[in-house]
């Protein structure tokens, strides 16, 4: 039973700061997904909860205990790389039990139980003698995750275990690593630079860029509710339009007006500060809906190029020079130059600050609103 605790955490190397000031607290038996871009600090911050990378400045805990200098070896912990990192002279098994005899915590009975409960868990009984070279991709990662399993770990670290594996493979395995998850209940760090899969996999998922935490919280909540202009764009494909707007009063309440834009926005708490500010009006392409603009919502956009997607059509257009993306009915008849006027659903906009990118408003509920313990 481990949860694990990152305070105040940097992590710099020479006049790079990887990591900075990261506070995080990941619960008992929770799946944490880290995500961002390349070169965001995800790697570096498994690393350090590794013991694989020093910490500049800040503290880890593992239930409560500093870490944070401690060896890798004096740390329970398993870690699952991109690479598999299989021995390919050594056949599955002893692969997965290399070096635990020598450390001599346990016996070899103990040692053959656990790699059997593994194997049965990830269904590679059959593949124990088997050398890396005579298994698949996904076999290979089997084993690498049934390694990190028979050590029991207090935690599990997971550094894009699917970045190699064929986008089939990826989805199965990762309903696989659901589902191990659930049975075991370890606290895993996963992280991965790919959208979808923080969102399948996370219990709560925290997004990080340029070395900061952007926001830590449930998948849907993130998608609803995102802190900022980064996380918005981030998750979810395609991503969140983002159209340059300023917000009026017209005798009936706010609106958000710009180029080829006119919402009427629904009032919560903080719009009237909102006057006269430079903003962004966030709408993801699946709230608006061509030719169902009405006097409450008109967003006129024209079509660049359309991209048929089976069960619909991905329009990539223009607001008044501002790049938007869009999703109509399959088989759809609109071509490149046609004007399209969308109506939003009102309840489902965001205004970010155009500066500093910062959220400023959700349209059906108030920033104050605290998200709910992950324990609820
Ligand atoms: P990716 O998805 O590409 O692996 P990442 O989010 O995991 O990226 P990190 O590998 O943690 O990013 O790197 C964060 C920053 O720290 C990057 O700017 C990287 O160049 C830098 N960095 C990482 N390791 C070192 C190192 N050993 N020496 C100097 N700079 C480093």
């Amino acid at each position: 039973m481990t949860d694990i605790t990152l305070d105040n955490v940097t992590k710099r190397f020479e006049d790079v700061t990887a990591v900075d000031s990261l506070d995080l607290e990941i619960d008992d038996g929770e799946f944490l997904v880290l995500v961002g871009p390349s070169g965001c600090g995800k790697s570096t911050t498994l690393r350090m909860l590794a013991g694989l990378e020093s910490v500049t400045e800040g503290d880890v805990l593992a239930s409560g205990e500093a870490i944070t200098d401690l060896e890798p070896k004096n740390r329970n912990v398993a870690m699952v790389f991109q690479n598999y990192a299989l021995y390919p002279h050594m056949s599955a098994k002893r692969n997965m039990t290399f070096g635990m005899k020598s450390a001599g915590e346990y016996t070899d009975e103990e040692i053959e139980d656990r790699v059997a409960e593994a194997a049965a868990i990830l269904d590679i009984e059959d593949l124990l003698e088997r050398k890396p070279k005579a298994l698949s991709g996904g076999e290979r990662q089997r084993v690498a995750i049934g390694r990190a399993l028979v050590r029991d770990p207090d935690y599990l670290l997971m550094d894009e275990p699917l970045s190699n594996l064929d986008a089939k493979l990826r989805i199965q395995m990762r309903a696989e690593l659901s589902e191990l998850h659930d049975e075991l209940e370890t606290t895993t760090i996963y992280v991965t630079h790919d959208q979808t899969e923080a969102m399948t996999l996370g219990d709560r998922v925290a997004v990080m860029n340029a070395g900061e935490l952007q926001q830590v919280a449930r998948p849907q909540e993130l998608y609803d509710y995102p802190a900022n202009r980064f996380v918005a764009e981030f998750i979810g494909s395609p991503a969140m339009n983002t159209l340059p707007v300023d917000v009026r009063e017209d005798g009936d309440g706010y609106v958000a007006i710009g180029d080829g834009v006119d919402v009427r926005l629904p009032e919560t708490d903080g719009l009237a500060d909102l006057e006269g500010d430079r903003l962004l009006l966030g709408v993801r392409p699946e709230d608006l809906h061509a030719d169902a603009a009405t006097a409450d919502t008109s967003i006129q956009a024209t079509v660049s190029v359309t991209e048929p997607l089976g069960d619909t059509t991905l329009i990539h257009g223009e607001v008044a020079g501002t790049f938007a993306k869009f999703k109509v009915g399959a088989r759809s008849s609109l071509r490149q130059g046609d004007v399209v006027e969308f109506g939003a659903d009102l309840d489902r906009l965001h205004l970010f600050d155009d500066e500093t990118g910062a959220t400023l408003y959700h349209s059906d509920r108030s920033l104050e609103t605290a998200e709910q313990p992950l324990s609820q």
